[in-house]
């Protein structure tokens, strides 16, 4: 059985009533459902994690921040440590979103140090990574997440993998309502998993590599049909409880059968 994990991330969005009245709806499904084949996890911005913290009670769904600092506590205005993130009870944290590349100017280093940082203090990193529209058309995706990939290799060791999570996010998929195609995006994965065996085949063999691009209840099928996609990283399908308990069932639903 493979695992699977689905993340669903809501960016700058919600309030108070929102969590509370997604809280709810996501207890009463959990509450009649026991998820034998896929985890869940919700990434709130930062004021409502701890209300999800309480709120959720322990029940079958984790925590992901969509952002932590590189330091662990001191002088940095603004920022939220990991010490910080552990103390509400967060498991995984975002890193290298092309968001947070493209509007934050985070570079490959930058990442590479809060990736390292995360997984070394005792959280989970999920590194994005993926091409542009640009990119794609000039066939370098590869090499794009070989050079993702790389920085932290070389920086930090293969052992920096090790139980770690990679979501593969082409840019022109993200909210664009642009899918990629599952065949493609399986192969995509397969090379990433390749390239992270040729270092260390255990590694490769569990880290969980994700898919992210404008996924909903409605297309996803096939992505999670295919053996080398083991979760999903949600956006916009996540805003809705409905949504994002249609696609827990669903999942739940076609991972049983394969
Ligand atoms: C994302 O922002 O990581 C993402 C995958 O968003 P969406 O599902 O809206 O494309």
């Amino acid at each position: 059985m493979k695992p699977f994990l689905i993340i669903g991330n809501w960016k700058l969005n919600g309030s108070i009533i929102f969590v509370k009245d997604y809280i709810n709806k996501i207890k009463k499904f959990l509450n009649k459902k026991k998820l034998d084949y896929c985890k869940i996890s919700i990434a709130p911005a930062y004021p409502y994690l701890y209300l999800f913290n309480i709120y959720l009670n322990n029940i079958q769904m984790s925590l992901t921040a969509q952002n932590v600092d590189i330091h662990l506590s001191g002088s940095f205005t603004g920022e939220i440590s990991i010490n910080m993130l552990k103390d509400i009870g967060v498991k995984y944290v975002i890193v290298g979103h092309s968001e947070r590349r493209m509007f934050h100017k985070e570079t490959d280093k930058y990442i590479s140090k809060k990736f390292y940082i995360i997984k070394s203090n005792g959280l989970i990193p999920i590194l994005c990574l993926g091409e542009t529209e640009l990119q794609k058309n000039m066939n370098q995706t590869k090499d794009i997440c070989v050079k993702q990939i790389d920085v932290i290799l070389n920086d930090y060791g293969i052992e920096a993998f090790n139980n770690t999570i990679i979501a593969y996010e082409p840019i022109w998929a993200i909210g664009s309502g642009q899918l990629a195609n599952p065949i493609e995006v399986q192969k995509i994965h397969k090379f990433i998993r390749e390239y992270i065996s040729q270092k260390d085949f255990k590694i490769s063999k569990n880290i969980i590599i994700q898919y992210g691009g404008s996924i909903n209840e409605n297309n996803m099928d096939m992505f999670i049909k295919q053996k080398d996609i083991n979760g999903f990283l949600i956006g916009k399908a996540s805003l809705t409880a409905e949504d994002f308990i249609s696609i827990v069932k669903k999942a739940e639903k076609i991972l049983s059968s394969i």
